[in-house]
């Protein structure tokens, strides 16, 4: 008898022990996330927000392949002036990316490609086929009257299809807004489609935004040519785009659109900054092994790491980095928009007319293959000989086109954007979840839509997908990290593309 309880206590204090040690917090787990754009920086931010007491999480790196932060949304220097060359414009009702500018304190202005005085052309390749007046007299009456007879003239050509799309896009924002509802109520989402169907917003990438606005009564005149326009400018491609994209494209033609004052990038320096995050720039990512438990990332500066959690905020379909074991996604193709910046003077020949005065301040196009470009921006007015423009094109634009398109060139820069994806209908989605340990992919909600805000609310899920993941699957080991230390990150610097 005694010699039986001998046996039996050390067993159940064994026991009682890994019950205990069970019940313990599992160890904190290094993050890495790969790229330093609006949805990296936007998934620290978030991760650092909703961290819970004793955190999960013991560090955050960030890599970056390029020298500066920001990805996408970056600025050019022309002529001594700086000027948005990605991500320009943000909608009044993106929540997310307001919040990081007054977190930051950040100062908002007018976007570049948006002042309500301009005036829009819709170029057929011959003429003008629409034309709305400028307004910026200097007698005030004349400033609200103009804006009035634009809408009657684009009334009288479009009617109430005007209204109809309007009402197409109101519908989209609604729906949009309840990824901004309490995450009481807010589910987690680890799939892109669930995340769209529990907004209402799925059924929209199942059908290209001509069906979709046939649907909803518009004019084929409408679709043929404002729309197209819009869908060319935003995301250069046509009307055949899916749905969503569609819809958010349309949205960011309305009214009051705003940048941050100095660049838009500033938002991810500053989320980066505030968010107690080990930045690697100039440091490519070449490689990850999943091993056991934990991922083995390599670099191109022959660096190695050790991550318990990894996260992909770039788009992985032009990227070459090998993975073990490997992984799978739908195929996916990226628009790319050729951005044109030029300081010199519109020549008013090529498009028919007399004097520069009478082009219009942002000239849109049609989708007519012979048309080379997308769309021409007055980007500021210098002088009367001298202004700053943007051309997007689906091709390089080159100098004997650009040189019939403009009298005089003074400074020319070229930037080729991997910019977004080419969007069709019916949308195939990459999973949040690339295996089944701690692999995530924020760019996986870009084939929904590709914006600044969308990439924020995709990180927003995800920060939250991966504390409540962590918390039911953790990692079994710390990390451990081979080649630096988590130390500051106040010099990384900012410079123009
Ligand atoms: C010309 C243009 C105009 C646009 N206009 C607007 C607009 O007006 N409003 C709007 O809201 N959106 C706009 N967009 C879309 C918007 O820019 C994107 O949706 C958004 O910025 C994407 O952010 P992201 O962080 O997901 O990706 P990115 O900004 O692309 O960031 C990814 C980062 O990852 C880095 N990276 C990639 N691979 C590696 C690797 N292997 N190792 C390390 N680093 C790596 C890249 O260098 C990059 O910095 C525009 C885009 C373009 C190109």
């Amino acid at each position: 008898m005694v010699a039986r309880s001998s046996v039996l206590l050390p067993c159940l204090l064994c026991l009682l022990f890994l019950s205990l040690s069970s019940a313990s917090p599992p160890p904190p787990s290094t993050v890495c996330i790969v790229g330093s754009g609006i949805s990296g920086a936007s998934l620290a931010h978030f991760l650092r927000k909703y961290t819970p007491s004793p955190s999960p999480i013991a560090g955050i790196r960030i890599f970056e392949r390029n020298a500066v932060v920001g990805g996408r949304m970056a600025t050019v220097n022309i002529g001594g002036e700086t000027f948005e060359a990605g991500a320009s414009i943000i909608h009044p009702k993106n929540y997310h990316v307001s919040n990081f500018t007054s977190l930051l304190k950040l100062k908002r202005r007018l976007g570049d490609d948006n002042d309500d005085s301009d005036s829009l052309g819709v170029w057929d390749g011959k003429r003008f086929v629409v034309k709305t007046l400028r307004s910026d007299s200097k007698l005030p009456f004349m400033n609200k009257f103009v804006p009035l007879i634009n809408s009657v003239k684009l009334f009288w050509r479009y009617g109430f299809s005007l209204l109809r799309m309007q009402s197409f896009v109101q519908t989209m924002l609604n729906n949009f807004l309840k990824y901004y509802e309490s995450s009481d109520s807010r589910p987690v989402f680890s799939r892109v489609e669930d995340m769209l169907k529990w907004s209402g917003l799925y059924n929209l990438t199942c059908r290209t935004l001509e069906e979709e606005l046939i649907g909803a009564g518009l004019s084929s005149l409408l679709i043929q040519e404002l729309v197209t326009v819009i869908t060319r400018i935003n995301y250069g491609q046509s009307v055949q785009m899916s749905g969503l994209a569609g819809a958010v494209s349309l949205a960011g033609s309305g009214g009051g659109l705003w940048a941050v004052e100095g660049g838009n990038w500033q938002m991810a320096a500053g989320l980066i900054n505030s968010s107690d995050v080990e930045l690697h720039l100039n440091e490519e990512i070449q490689s990850v092994s999943h091993l056991g438990t934990y991922y083995e990332l390599n670099s191109t500066k022959g660096n190695s790491y050790e991550c318990q959690v990894m996260a992909f905020a770039t788009p992985l379909d032009e990227l070459n980095i090998r993975f073990d074991p490997p992984i799978s996604a739908p195929e996916r193709k990226l628009q790319h928009t050729y951005t044109t910046f030029i300081r010199g003077l519109l020549n008013p020949a090529y498009f028919g007319l007399r004097t520069v005065t009478e082009v219009p301040d942002l000239v849109g196009t049609l989708e007519d293959p012979n048309i080379p470009f997308s769309c021409i921006a007055v980007l500021k007015k210098h002088s009367r000989e001298e202004m700053t423009y943007k051309m997007f094109s689906r091709k390089p634009l080159d100098d004997a086109l650009l040189d019939q398109v403009f009298s005089t060139r003074k400074q020319t820069i070229r930037i080729d954007w991997a910019a977004y994806p080419h969007y069709k209908a019916p949308e195939a989605f990459a999973p949040f979840i690339l295996d089944d340990w701690h692999m995530y992919y924020i760019n996986a909600f870009e084939s929904a839509a590709s914006a600044m805000e969308t990439g924020a609310v995709s990180a927003e899920n995800m920060a939250r997908l991966i504390l409540s993941r962590l918390s039911t699957e953790p990692y079994p080991s710390f990390s451990t990290v081979k080649n630096s230390a988590f130390g500051s990150n106040e010099d990384y610097l900012h410079t123009d593309l």
